[in-house]
């Protein structure tokens, strides 16, 4: 989970740019014209209802400023994204490429372990047409985390509420709540298994705690975390074993090979802090152990 800075665009001027790139012949300008005001006027509600968690109190069309007419302005909205908006041709498409490459590789939702490849509409514009072209519900997210957690909708309830990386709550970036374990091979011969979870800071609200957990799950990042972190265990062993055989404490060792990655890392709720905090505890509790192990197998 990472933080990214709310793409900074008037969504005036890009409405406008938009209907810039619609033929005069083409009916659905007049119409996204006339209704601007109602669009700017829902946008003025998106930022501050998310960050307050009370985003799903906005039902799907039902809060819809249209609903004399749903069906046929629900699909100006969505054409407006993906005739009008998204295609290279538009002048909007400078928009689209800005907010993607904003996450600088990194996509938000699962915290760099996959590459952005597109822009995710964080409430489904199938449910929400009016934000189809909103910056701020336009999210960089890798393909397993849209075709996973985001396929399942919107939240009905405060506890199911998605964290928004732009919007969200500061908690949720600056405090750790995603930590790990490590299990050792029982004959240490092998290398172990990390068990990533959630472990919420005590004073947040039972809210705030169910969001993170669902988060975890929803988008799947025990198991992501896990095989992240198993692929670079061999090289951390490989350290840690050498500092065994110069004769390093295990306190040393903690020092000076697995604290500086967690000192180093971009933000507080990245994989490899799960990782570290898992082979502290793993070296606190087993130093006896440790100290006979081979460690044949990072060699
Ligand atoms: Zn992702």
């Amino acid at each position: 989970m990472k933080r990214l800075a709310k793409p900074n665009y008037d969504f005036g001027d890009v409405i406008d740019l938009c209907i810039d790139g619609i033929a005069n012949t083409q009916s659905i300008k007049m119409r996204i014209t006339t209704n601007k005001v109602n669009l700017l006027l829902d946008a003025n509600l998106y930022d501050s209802a998310i960050n307050q968690g009370v985003i799903y109190t906005y039902s799907p069309l039902i809060r819809f400023h249209d609903k004399m007419c749903i069906r046929s302005t629900k699909d100006d909205y969505e054409k407006l994204y993906t005739q009008y908006f998204v295609p290279t041709a538009k002048k909007t498409r400078v928009i689209y490429d800005e907010i993607l490459t904003s996450a600088k590789g990194d996509c938000p939702f699962c915290g760099g372990i996959g590459d952005p490849t597109n822009l995710d509409h964080f409430l489904p514009k199938a449910e929400y047409p009016q934000f189809s072209i909103y910056p701020s519900n336009l999210v960089p997210s890798c393909r397993d985390c849209n075709m996973g957690a985001k396929k399942v909708g919107y939240a009905k309830s405060a506890e199911e509420q998605t964290i928004h990386p732009y919007l969200d709550k500061q908690i949720f970036f600056e405090e750790q709540w995603i930590t790990a374990d490590y299990i050792a091979d029982s004959n240490l011969d092998q290398p172990g298994e990390f068990r990533y979870y959630v472990n919420a800071p005590s004073n947040w609200t039972d809210i705030d705690k169910a969001r993170v957990e669902k988060y975890f799950d929803d988008f799947k990042l025990a198991s992501r975390y896990a095989k992240q972190a198993t692929s670079s265990l061999k090289s951390k062993l490989r350290s840690i074993k050498r500092e065994l055989d110069r004769g390093s404490s295990i306190q040393e060792i903690i020092d000076d090979v697995i604290q500086p990655d967690i000192d180093g890392a971009p933000f507080v709720n990245y994989w490899e802090v799960g990782m570290c905090d898992a082979l502290i505890n793993y070296l606190h509790s087993e130093q006896r152990k440790i100290k006979n192990i081979s460690l044949d197998f990072c060699v």
